[in-house]
């Protein structure tokens, strides 16, 4: 992943923060959209082709495509593709674990969110628990996104619930980020930290918090297409991902329908 190098976190102020919520909204739709397609047989691509039309549909601009070169609207990574696997002609089998990673524009503003759906009615319990796992993880992650706290009481509260469920690795190659005028922005949100270390964290900041959970090792690396993330060990992987915003109020999920 990718930071500008700015010093200072983009404060937004309510309006923008509504901004915001907007281009989230487009986010949360085409993830729901995308989540009730993810069936075997479905291509990666046809699925891309789905989301395209449903951002563009909506009046927004992808996020990803383009971006760095990325030739897609989303992210698909099935299986031990952990993230940022290219959409194409991969087939969904019965049971496989799809991640699916999506960004939208709208006026200027960016929302970012990602899901982990499997392609099955009856889950393997483990798989099913692994995305339980990481999006808890996530979940806990945004209780903690409250001014006053510092960034560590982020980490520390998605590592805390995936440490305690299991035999799982939390992949540290990639972070969550500050977003909003850019998709990545400055300061990077670890899934793994100390409780009230780090930068403190302030009204009208938005972050995107985004666990990336293995089942084993958490080492990873990419494959020679420069862009997919895969685990070293061949074990599967599940990422979550919402744009969140501190506000006066607590934490608020902008990427909801
Ligand atoms: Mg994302
Ligand atoms: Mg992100």
């Amino acid at each position: 992943m990718v930071f500008r190098k700015k010093e200072r976190v983009q404060i937004k102020t309510p309006q923008q923060i509504g901004l915001m919520r907007i281009a989230g909204k487009v986010v949360a739709d085409t993830l729901e959209t995308l989540r009730v397609n993810v069936k075997p047989g479905v291509t990666t691509g046809e699925l891309d082709a789905i989301a395209r039309e449903c951002i563009y549909g909506a009046g927004a601009t992808p996020s990803f495509l383009g971006y760095y070169g990325f030739p897609a609207v989303i992210c698909t990574s099935v299986n031990e593709e952990v993230v940022h696997g290219i959409p194409g002609g991969r087939v969904v089998n019965e049971g496989d674990l799809v991640s699916i990673d999506c960004g939208a524009i709208v006026d200027g503003w960016h929302g970012d969110a990602a899901i982990s759906v499997i392609a099955s009615s009856e889950p393997l319990p483990a798989i099913q628990q692994l995305s339980d796992v990481t999006r808890a993880s996530l979940d806990a992650g945004i209780q903690a996104a409250v001014a006053g706290n510092h960034m560590g009481d982020i980490g520390s509260a998605i590592e805390k619930v995936i440490r305690s469920s299991g035999d799982y690795g939390i992949v540290e190659d990639y972070v969550g980020h500050g977003i909003g005028t850019e998709m990545h922005m400055y300061p990077p949100v670890p899934n793994y930290g100390h409780a009230g270390q780090g930068l403190e964290l302030k009204v009208g900041m938005v972050l995107a918090l985004e666990p990336m959970v293995t089942i084993g090792s958490p080492e990873v690396l990419t494959l020679s297409d420069d862009w997919t993330v895969v685990t070293t060990d061949g074990n599967w992987a599940s990422h979550w991902e919402h744009t969140v915003a501190i506000t006066e109020s607590g934490p608020q999920i902008l990427t909801i329908q």
